[in-house]
């Protein structure tokens, strides 16, 4: 999977996959990610890539040829997925993320300042995405919360050892309460039922509690895997959640 993304600050990508489990990835090759200055591709003598809003208004505004220039610049081909970043754009999620790790090329188009000259959209035919209903300073955060989301979805990206199969939303419900060493802390006990070795009752114990954290967590997702839940082990385990809390 190769990741190019069009940034202002490079290094701001470049520092956040110097580190743990996306810099394995990338030392592996299992993934490539390259950063890309518009700012390199301007014409302007002054090197500018930005300018005051048509029709006035505060703050500035990314321009069009650094970017046209920039993004032509990148290899792509019919299969490469555009994503502009922008919190106008939809919602970006698991299923999203696992979708995008199917993918072998994406390229990302991270704003700043006041965001982009709209015909910046017009002209890549982005995707625009958002990682949540909120405003951040520039794209470079997003563009690498979705690369480490999408990257775990990767076959080989994560170790046995960081499987991502229990891992919250990838089937519907959150993760189940996890512990370590020791089995007391200051009186603070793990579940019994987490020590006596037996697997069923632990592989039993663990789902139940997905259900209920998501319950307590996350209705809205309880109500969508209840509505579609058909596997027999999993209603058996729902209808003691139904009934212990009283739903
Ligand atoms: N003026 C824009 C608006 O109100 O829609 C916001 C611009 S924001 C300050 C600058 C850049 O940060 C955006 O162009 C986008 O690339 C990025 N950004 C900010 N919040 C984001 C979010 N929630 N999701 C994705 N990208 C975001």
């Amino acid at each position: 999977m190769r990741f190019d993304v069009l940034t202002l600050f490079p290094e701001m990508i470049e520092q956040v996959c110097s580190h743990s489990i996306v810099a394995r990835g990338i030392e592996s090759g299992l993934i490539s990610v390259n950063a890309i200055n518009p700012r390199d591709y301007t014409k302007n003598k002054h090197k500018k890539v930005d300018d005051t809003p048509y029709g006035g208004g505060a703050g500035m505004v990314l321009m069009c040829q650094p970017y046209f220039d920039c993004f032509d610049a990148i290899d792509k081909t019919q299969e490469s997925e555009i994503i502009i970043l922008s919190p106008q754009g939809e919602t970006f999620n698991q299923n999203m993320s696992v979708e995008l790790s199917k993918k072998s090329h994406i390229v990302f188009i991270c704003g700043h300042y006041e965001g982009f000259d709209e015909r910046i959209k017009q002209y890549t035919a982005a995707r625009e995405v958002s990682i949540g209903d909120f405003v951040l300073t520039g794209g470079e955060l997003p563009a690498m919360c979705m690369i480490d989301s999408i990257s775990r979805n990767i076959d080989g990206f994560l170790g046995k050892i960081d499987s991502a199969h229990f891992d919250s939303f990838s089937d519907g419900l959150l993760e189940y309460p996890q512990y370590t060493k020791p089995r007391d802390y200051n009186g603070l006990k793990v579940p019994e039922v987490l020590l006596n070795g037996n697997h069923q009752d632990i592989d039993r114990w663990r789902r139940k509690q997905q259900m209920i954290v998501t319950l307590k967590k996350r209705k809205d997702l309880f109500d969508i895997f209840r509505k579609n839940c058909n596997n027999k082990d999993d209603i058996k385990l729902l209808n003691e959640v139904i009934s212990e809390f009283k739903l």
